[in-house]
């Protein structure tokens, strides 16, 4: 019997939940492009990011494209071909980034932490100092990688970098993350971001942005081509340049107000929300495996302290995450993420990051019990336990 009724919900890793605000600003007649208010609009996006990112004056180039566009602009304006640059992956993410700059003739080198936790700082450290002759240009990581779900500590690799006393630029894609982290650009010696409109930033698919510190806009490298150029879309000496031609005027006013509800709400109120509905998903999967010797569903990450507010990936024991996946759907309207790379057969991905309140996530996480139960799959009290941790979060905030 199919209950598929009502609202769809999309709880996979983005594109996150738009809201209903953002779509209806974007619902408009398109606006000069030259002049009025949509400069002035653009100006306080860049000034908005920057809180967002935590930065006082990043540059901020924005792009109309995806996140790999991003990846892309941020090695064209670098790098040139031959240029040595590190990579260290805990997914799947941050190798994609390094193959983008291979594709471009750069010599990136990704080096594979493992897929069930964060990057070590100390592997970073040991591998800077092997260059003593500082030939790497750049460490690429990314903060959430979006596969396994390790959220990396980036401030602790930003110390390695400087235990290490190398000077290479520290580039970091919080794609997955800003919005829903916690980010400080300036505070943890960040050279370069990247990010996406779709994920924390509740904005449709579309943009993305380069955050570029005082060290990284020095630096230029031959690949950059006069379209991903971030100098004139950072410091444009007409309106038109910021964009490379004309302005993607719907996305912008889409995001803009999706900036003004993250402000409204305070960034770090947003990070708090964002712990807490991670903590209730954390609790439900626990819960559904507790009493268990072989229970149901396992973390893919192991350490408790790295695993992502803004995605779980869940390993599953005992049945098929495709068949989960293909009942929410069918039967109950909700969408789960896929699982990726290694675990493509064996897990599935919760995504809990941007327009989210408790009867969302509770919903979500009640289609996956209801799910479990039609499966006859046996499990522990998930949800009762989902419920107990918003209820200690907001006894907490009280
Ligand atoms: C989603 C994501 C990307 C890719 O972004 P697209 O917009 O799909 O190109 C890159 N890195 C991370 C960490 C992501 O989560």
């Amino acid at each position: 019997m199919s209950l598929a009724n009502g609202r769809h919900f999309l709880a996979i890793p983005g594109p996150s939940v738009m809201p209903d605000r953002v779509l209806n600003a974007m619902h408009r007649g398109a606006p000069n492009i030259y002049e009025g208010a949509i400069v002035s609009l653009v100006d306080g996006l860049a000034d908005d990011l920057r809180k967002v990112a935590r930065s006082k004056d990043a540059g901020v180039a924005i792009y109309t494209c995806n996140g790999h566009g991003a990846w892309e602009a941020a090695i064209a304006n670098l790098f040139s071909k031959g240029d040595r640059i590190l990579t260290l992956d805990c997914g799947r993410f941050a190798e994609g980034w390094a193959q983008t700059a291979q594709g471009m003739g750069v010599d990136a080198q990704v080096v594979m932490t493992g897929d069930r936790g964060p990057v070590p700082p100390e592997q970073l450290e040991a591998l800077l100092r092997a260059d003593k002759a500082h030939e790497i240009k750049a460490v690429m990581v990314v903060q959430v990688d979006t596969a396994s779900s390790a959220c990396n500590d980036i401030p602790a690799l930003r110390r390695a970098i400087d235990a290490a006393g190398h000077p290479a630029l520290f580039m970091v894609d919080c794609i997955a993350s800003l919005g829903s982290e916690p980010f400080e650009f300036d505070d943890w010696g960040v050279d370069v971001m990247v990010a996406g409109s779709q994920k924390g930033l509740m904005t449709p698919p579309g943009l993305a942005f380069c955050f570029v510190g005082p060290k990284a806009w020095e630096h230029r490298g031959e690949l950059v081509s006069v379209y991903w150029d971030w100098r004139p879309r950072i410091r444009p000496e007409m309106p038109y340049q910021r964009f490379g031609g004309t302005a993607p005027t719907h996305h912008l006013f889409g995001l803009r107000e999706a900036l003004d509800m993250l402000l409204e709400e305070g960034i770090e109120t947003a990070w708090a929300r964002h712990r807490a509905m991670g903590d209730a998903v954390r609790a439900a999967v626990a819960g559904w495996s507790e009493g268990m010797n072989d229970g149901p569903m396992e973390f893919n990450v192991v350490d408790p302290a790295a695993r992502s507010n803004a995605v779980t990936t869940i390993l599953t024991r005992g049945f098929e995450p495709k068949k989960l996946r293909a009942l929410c759907e069918s039967e109950m309207n909700v969408t789960l993420g896929i699982g990726l790379g290694r675990f493509a057969q064996t897990s599935f991905r919760i995504g809990h990051m941007g327009w989210l309140n408790p009867p969302m996530v509770m919903g979500v996480l009640g289609a996956v019990e209801s799910a479990l139960e039609a499966m006859e799959v046996p499990h522990g009290p998930g949800l009762a336990a989902a419920a107990q941790s918003l209820g200690r979060a907001m006894r907490k905030a009280a």
